[in-house]
């Protein structure tokens, strides 16, 4: 574990890692980081010390195509740390740490090597430990951080350790089995189970249905009217509806 003063985004590092043949293992934290990045080319938002925000470059036989349930597979290892010290954390799908209806944290996951090889996945984390005004400012949803969800950890150092332990055994068993055994636990974390959600398509289409959980895979399993439909997380996005 290397833990840095600074840095653009950890993940932007540890995929460099990764094309340069480093080894698997490695974590990178920043005390901040001023490039944090969320899907779809969104920014993450950090300031000075309030925030987790941590990289782990992961190195597996699967192929890339293999690795579609392992953002899902890390908010499952997020929410058992976070549960362990005092925080009921949830999931929303596909990549967010909720609580009380409020963002906490999320994951994203970027891979190295297509094709059926081997390949190199980078696990970011960004958790609030504690927000300042100014983040809070530039964050355009309902936030919220550890301490306000009342976590019984005080330092960032000690988040991050229980946080990886779970993440190694959750990367164990997803390295044998893939997201398959974890998809009821990732069901019982579930913020949306049993609500009326509206999903918005790469192309704009908007989909309405209730959230019915996740498929061994780790797709959404949309009811609507008669059928349930598996959504592949892609580049979709989840907003609960009225
Ligand atoms: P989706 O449901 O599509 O995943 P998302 O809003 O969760 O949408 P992400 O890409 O996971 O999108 O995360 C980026 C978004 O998270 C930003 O657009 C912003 O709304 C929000 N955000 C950024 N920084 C923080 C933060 N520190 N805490 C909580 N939310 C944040």
């Amino acid at each position: 574990v290397r833990i840095v003063d600074a840095c653009g985004s950890t993940n932007a590092e540890m995929m460099r890692e990764a094309r340069a043949g480093g080894p698997g293992g490695q974590v990178l934290a920043a005390e901040v980081q001023w490039e944090g990045r969320g899907r779809l080319g969104r920014s993450w938002h950090s300031g000075l010390c309030n925030a987790l925000t941590f990289s782990l470059l992961w190195r597996t036989e699967s192929p890339a195509s293999a690795l579609s349930g392992l953002s899902l597979a890390a908010g499952v290892a997020i929410v058992r740390a976070l549960r362990r010290h005092a925080v009921n954390a949830q999931l929303k799908w596909p990549n967010d740490i909720v609580y009380e209806e409020r963002k906490l944290g999320g994951v994203l996951i970027e891979v190295q090597g297509a094709g059926h090889e081997s390949c190199a996945a980078v696990i970011g984390v960004g958790i609030n430990t504690r927000l300042g005004a100014e983040t809070r400012r530039r964050i355009d949803q309902a936030a919220t951080d550890l301490t306000e969800a009342g976590g019984n950890i005080r330092t960032r150092s000690d988040w991050l350790a229980a946080i990886l332990i779970e993440i190694a055994a959750v990367l164990d068993r997803f390295a044998r089995a893939g997201f398959a055994p974890l998809q009821r636990e990732w069901d019982g974390y579930h913020a949306h189970a049993g609500r009326p959600v509206e999903l918005t398509l790469p192309n704009g289409e908007r989909m309405r249905g209730i959230a019915a959980g996740v498929d061994e895979a780790g797709r959404l399993l949309l009811a609507t009217g008669s059928s349930t439909r598996a959504v592949m997380s892609g580049d979709v996005s989840l907003r609960a509806s009225a």
